[in-house]
């Protein structure tokens, strides 16, 4: 979930339309959010190496091709599954041999297909161990958005990362690391790809934008939110790459650095001013919610 969407979940009734289908036993209730640019079909592209984007306008969604089948990491809406599918296969991949199914933070605007595309590959399902419960329960014991049901299709977890464990498949290695704050087991994940021409090492991060409106010392649900999110910028701070992507597309300003149809460009990714300069901008949110208590 972004931060400007927070105000849309949080109105009344009348205004949160919602849809609702039957899975696993249980209601799932998606919020519907005024934002079309989240469920708007994007072109997929090939990144840099074996790594693909195969997300919506807004709502990234990653593919880490192998030898041994494929990685993806978060899916979008519950509508996109079929946009993922379509996607991997105009990249020439078959969907079935994604193997590892991955996720940025258990929020249902990443969440939402998960359900779905691990029902139709088989593909095993990896979680930081601090979203297993939130995974397991389609969000609804999220500190910041829980307590009325699923938002998203519970996903039953195969296997419990913890940070900096390792995720091989094919020659390909990726690093997660618990990012917490945004989700208590929000993460990032570092991997090399590589082309013809040179080894990149790419961040998938994922920003520590601010969703709750609750003061930080008075979250019984979280109680250590505020050195969690302290931690996170801290360690992001100090991350290196050579290339970084994130959860949604306006963070990492995809539109600017890729139009539909360009040429392979890794190089387009690169650079790491607009990074500091969001995660600067993500300390000062995260200092004046902590100062605000104080009054
Ligand atoms: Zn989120």
């Amino acid at each position: 979930m972004f931060t400007n969407t927070l105000k849309n979940i949080l109105l009344p009734a009348a205004a949160l339309a919602v849809t609702t289908t039957i899975a696993q036993a249980q209601t799932v209730k998606e919020p519907v959010v005024d934002n079309p640019e989240w469920a708007q079909p994007y072109q997929p592209y090939r990144i840099a190496g074996n790594l693909y984007y195969v997300g919506t306008y807004d709502l990234c969604a990653y593919l880490i091709t192998t030898p041994q089948g494929h990685i993806l990491i978060n899916t979008g809406l519950a509508a996109s599954d079929t946009l993922i599918k379509a996607g991997v296969e105009k990249l020439g991949f078959a969907f079935k041999d994604i193997k590892v199914l991955l996720t940025t933070q258990a929020h249902y605007d990443h969440l939402g297909a998960m359900a779905s595309v691990k029902k139709q590959t088989g593909a095993r399902m990896m979680v930081d161990y601090k979203d297993a419960a939130v995974l397991k329960d389609g969000g609804s014991s999220d500190y910041a958005f829980g307590g009325d049901g699923s938002s998203f299709a519970p996903v039953q977890p195969d296997r419990i990362l913890h940070d900096k464990d390792t995720i091989s498949l094919g020659g390909t290695t990726l690093a997660m690391l618990h990012h917490p704050g945004h989700t208590k087991g929000s993460c990032s994940y570092l991997l090399n790809v590589k082309d013809q021409h040179k080894t990149w090492r790419v961040l998938i991060a994922n920003m520590p934008t601010i969703v709750t409106e609750k003061d930080f010392h008075h979250l019984d649900a979280y109680p250590e939110i505020a050195a969690d999110y302290a931690y996170t910028l801290k360690s992001m701070k100090a991350l290196r790459f050579d290339l970084w992507v994130s959860s949604h597309a306006s963070q990492f300003d995809m539109h600017t650095k890729h139009k539909p149809g360009d040429a392979y460009n890794p190089q387009a990714f690169s650079g790491r001013k607009d990074y500091d300069e969001r995660l600067r901008k993500l300390q000062a949110e995260y200092d004046k919610k902590v100062a605000g208590k104080k009054q």
